[in-house]
């Protein structure tokens, strides 16, 4: 996405003269997507929640693809139903019933509820609190948010650390900020920084006419996304390119080298600048003044791995209580549960069939660890984990698996474990290298699309602020 955004970038700016190098035969990195023969589903990214104020990038790009239809007259995006979330979209299995939406409702006592209602008064205020900056306290992208240490304090916290201050220690609360971390952040509560756990709560804080609290999603995730980027800048992409040298050339310019394994082909491009919109782990082995010199920020970059599972199933699954919904999560799983990749179809009434994307963040324990079992399991005992935790969750459910695919995410996500956002590495490792530039989503201590894009257009801006500043 952040490779994606800077071609969307340079594109806008009238630059074509350049190229966009991946590794994979398809673009999209962790926003790709798959499809069979009974529909489109995401292996990683699958939703944009609505733009708020400062997410000017992403409402631009919105308009131009048709995502924003419009505003009415005060101001707030019209957007196109088919892309909004359709109902019901989420619902929770909770003491053997599901429930609608994703906060522990069934069985809870009123000392929980009184625990609620303080900690989501205290998010609530966040969203709208600024720092003597005059900025949001808390915004996407992150670079927009306010310094003020009032805020930016937090960052040396824990999220649990948060909580146990605050005396939020209910069950059901700390069950749901933990879900929520490591939906966003493949952390734990333990692991995550405050500021990043309450950047969850208090960043979303986009409208729409009509359609409070909603996301954009569509049957292939975020691949949705890449597809229109890629339409937009098709001819300049090219697959298969293993970047594995970018170094600053003698005459100020820099040299990119990389490998086709299909051709079994070298080459080497002279330009006048470079993009570098993988993950940092990678452009420390790519760009030789990194690989010759690690500069000590690069100890900071930690990343959670994750594994996704795409399952075809012949029967729609159901359940006592509240109906089948696009997220639908159970309270005793270690997984974040499934989405419903045929939820935005109107031809899901008339079908049997669906996939499930399941989702599993590896968050428990050290993430090399977790990593390295995560690629020693098989695909078959992969497969018998995936659906031991589906049967659980729906007893009978094997009976209706027709297929069942796995991906491993080795460093899926950056980490914002305390330190990381506010601190002195992540800074230094936003300045360029002479004419190389770096966007990737790790650059703001946040996975998701809205930081890949702004990374993106950040990098965009800066390589071509060089490239014209130059001498004709
Ligand atoms: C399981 C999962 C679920 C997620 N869910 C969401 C979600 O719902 N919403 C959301 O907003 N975000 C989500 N994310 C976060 C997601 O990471 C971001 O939205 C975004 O896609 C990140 O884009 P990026 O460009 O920063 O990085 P990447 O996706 O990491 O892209 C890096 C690119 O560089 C390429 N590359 C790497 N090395 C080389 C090399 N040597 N030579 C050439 N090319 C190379 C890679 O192939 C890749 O295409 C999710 C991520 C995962 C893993």
């Amino acid at each position: 996405m952040a490779g994606l955004s800077a071609g969307w970038r340079l594109n806008k700016a009238g630059y074509q003269d350049f190229v966009l190098l991946e590794l994979e035969p398809e673009v999209g990195g962790n926003s790709r997507h798959g499809e069979n023969a009974i529909t489109l589903y995401p292996w990683g990214a699958h939703y944009v929640p609505l733009p708020g104020p400062d997410a000017h990038l992403v409402r631009e790009l919105f308009e131009e693809l048709g995502v924003i239809e419009g505003y009415d007259r005060e101001g707030l995006a019209i957007y196109d139903e088919l892309f909004l979330c359709s109902d019901p979209q989420d619902r929770l299995l909770i003491n053997g019933r599901w429930q609608e939406g994703l906060i522990p409702e069934i069985g809870i006592s009123d000392a929980d509820k009184r625990q609620y209602e303080s900690f989501f008064a205290t998010m609530e205020a966040f969203k709208v609190a600024r720092g003597s900056d005059g900025r949001a306290a808390f915004s996407i992208p992150v670079d927009l948010s306010s310094r003020d240490p009032k805020f930016t304090d937090l960052d040396q916290l824990t999220m649990a650390q948060y909580m146990d201050a605050n005396g939020w220690n209910a069950e059901p609360l700390r069950w749901y900020v933990d879900y929520c971390c490591r939906d966003d952040y493949g952390c734990r509560v333990d692991d995550v920084s405050a500021w990043a756990g309450i950047h969850y709560f208090a960043s979303r804080v986009g409208k729409g006419a009509d359609s409070a609290e909603a996301s954009l999603t569509w049957p292939e995730g975020n691949g949705w996304i890449v597809k229109q980027l890629t339409r937009k800048i098709g001819p300049r992409i090219r697959p298969n390119a293993l970047v594995f040298n970018v170094e600053t050339s003698a005459s100020g310019g820099v040299t990119v080298e990389y490998y086709d394994p299909g051709t079994n082909e070298t080459t080497r491009i002279v330009a006048k600048a470079a993009i570098i919109a993988a993950p940092r782990f990678v452009a420390a082995r790519v760009v030789k003044a990194l690989r010759v010199a690690p500069p000590p920020y690069l100890k900071a970059f930690g990343y959670a791995p994750w594994m996704v599972a795409n399952v075809s199933l012949d029967t729609k699954p159901a359940g006592p209580g509240a109906p089948l919904a696009w997220d639908n999560v159970s309270y005793q799983s270690p997984s974040l549960g499934y989405i419903v990749a045929t939820h935005q179809s109107v031809e899901q009434y008339a079908r049997r069939s669906t996939v499930i994307s399941y989702y599993l963040p590896l968050c428990d324990g050290d993430p090399v660890e977790a990593r390295k079992t995560a690629h020693s399991r098989s695909f078959r005992e992969w497969a018998d984990l995936i659906v031991a935790d589906l049967a659980r969750t729906h007893p009978g459910i094997e009976a209706t698996i027709t297929h069942l695919d796995v991906w491993l995410w080795g460093h899926a996500m950056i980490r914002p474990v305390p330190g990381f956002i506010w601190g002195q590495a992540r800074q230094e490792a936003l300045a360029p290298h002479g004419r190389v530039f770096f966007a990737h989503s790790d650059m703001s201590g946040i996975s998701i699309f809205e930081e890949a894009q702004y990374r993106g257009v950040v990098a965009a801006d800066q390589a071509l602020g060089s490239i014209r500043s130059e001498p004709q």
